[in-house]
């Protein structure tokens, strides 16, 4: 079964205020449009993922999405199903079986309920549509006065992503022209296609205005890291993925970077991800003289995963020897690249401690680290 996903940013998104796109705004550090392809372009159910874009926004979508493995994008028209369907035809090379249509600025979006949209389209042969009841009372009115109480029963908000069989969604859209749908069941449904109702998420908003991205704010959660090694003999040591010549090494099973360490210690905390060697056992062989950074990328892998964003990493390098000052800049930008966020929210600093203790009699080294992360 093979599953597209077209994701509607041609929107001008102006309700959010501000001078940017609210598709190109920034959610704890991340633009909601890269939240939001990130979403299902690193879903295992789904193989492809085509952005439909406003031409005017070139440059905003290329720094959002710089490095993500999408099509290239395509234009939208003046009316959301314009895009939509711009975005569905770019996809008919590609003969998927579902398609998956989504709202841009819903950056929430988990990959539970989009591996739920999946099945419920698979098992009903059906448009499927995610959606919460509603829960507040409804009132209608002319004037500014009440002129009625709506029975709720049977309402819903309906959600995206919406799913549906390819085919079935290219032709509604190709045929049904008049009327202006706000979703594609919309015109699934003027088009007599079957669509049913799967449970959706509350989590699962709509970014709209400017109280929707500051109330997405809030939840910024922090770890902390420490680690020691000894030094042993030998010419190099590997500090915050650099190798610094030095007339010691720093022993452990792997390649004993104890900045990394203390950082992915920090990243597992801020997630209550337990810590590296509940990840990378040191007792198996197969990390033996491992480079570091596959450790910290996992860790940062597994707060993506979460859908959460590295806000910002401050390591603190403990010694006398080597001198850190020289290789600073060069250990922020290898944390930066590994991490892959931008060496404005990566910090390294070094202190000794005024020769006591076992580093300051050069007995071994010490770090520690902090990290903040968004969800
Ligand atoms: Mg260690």
């Amino acid at each position: 079964m093979k599953v597209a996903a077209v994701i509607v940013a041609a929107g001008i998104g102006v309700r959010a205020g501000g001078v940017v796109p609210k598709q190109y705004r920034k959610v704890n550090g991340e633009a909601v449009l890269r939240k939001t392809v990130r979403a299902f372009a690193g879903h295992p159910d789904v193989s492809a993922v085509q952005v439909v874009v406003n031409p005017e926004h070139k440059g905003f979508y290329e720094q959002a999405l710089s490095g993500l493995n999408v099509l290239a994008p395509v234009k939208g028209g003046m009316l959301r199903q314009d895009s939509v369907l711009a975005g569905l035809k770019a996809l008919i090379p590609l003969k998927p079986d579902i398609v998956l249509i989504h709202d841009a600025a819903r950056a929430f979006v988990s990959p539970k309920l989009i591996a739920r949209v999946i099945k419920a389209v698979e098992a009903e042969k059906a448009g499927a549509v995610p959606a919460l009841p509603v829960a507040d009372t409804l009132k209608q009115e002319v004037n500014g006065a009440v002129v009625k109480t709506v029975d709720r029963s049977g309402l819903w908000l309906a959600q995206t992503p919406q799913g549906f069989p390819f085919g079935d969604i290219l032709q509604a859209h190709q045929t049904v022209k008049s009327g202006n749908f706000t979703d594609d069941a919309g015109v699934a449904e003027a088009a007599g296609l079957k669509v049913v109702l799967i449970e959706g998420e509350k989590e699962n908003v709509k970014l709209t205005t400017p109280e929707d991205f500051k109330a997405r704010s809030a939840d910024v959660r922090t770890g902390t890291g420490f680690d020691v090694h000894a030094f042993a003999p030998g010419d190099h040591v590997m500090l915050c993925g650099v190798k610094i010549p030095h007339d010691h090494t720093l022993k452990g099973h792997s390649d004993a970077d104890a900045g990394l360490h203390a950082l992915t210690d920090a990243l597992l905390g801020a997630i209550g991800a337990g810590d590296i060697g509940d990840h990378f056992p040191p007792g198996d062989p197969k990390w033996k003289n491992a480079a570091s950074e596959i450790f910290l990328k996992h860790a940062a892998k597994l707060v993506r995963d979460q859908g959460a964003a590295i806000l910002n990493v401050d390591v603190t390098l403990i010694c006398e020897q080597p001198r850190i000052g020289p290789h600073r800049e060069a250990m922020r930008q290898a944390v930066a690249r590994i991490l892959g966020i931008e060496a404005a929210r990566v910090s390294v600093k070094a202190t000794t401690t005024e020769a006591l203790g076992f580093t300051g009699r050069g007995e071994g080294l010490a770090a520690q680290a902090i990290a903040t992360v968004g969800f």
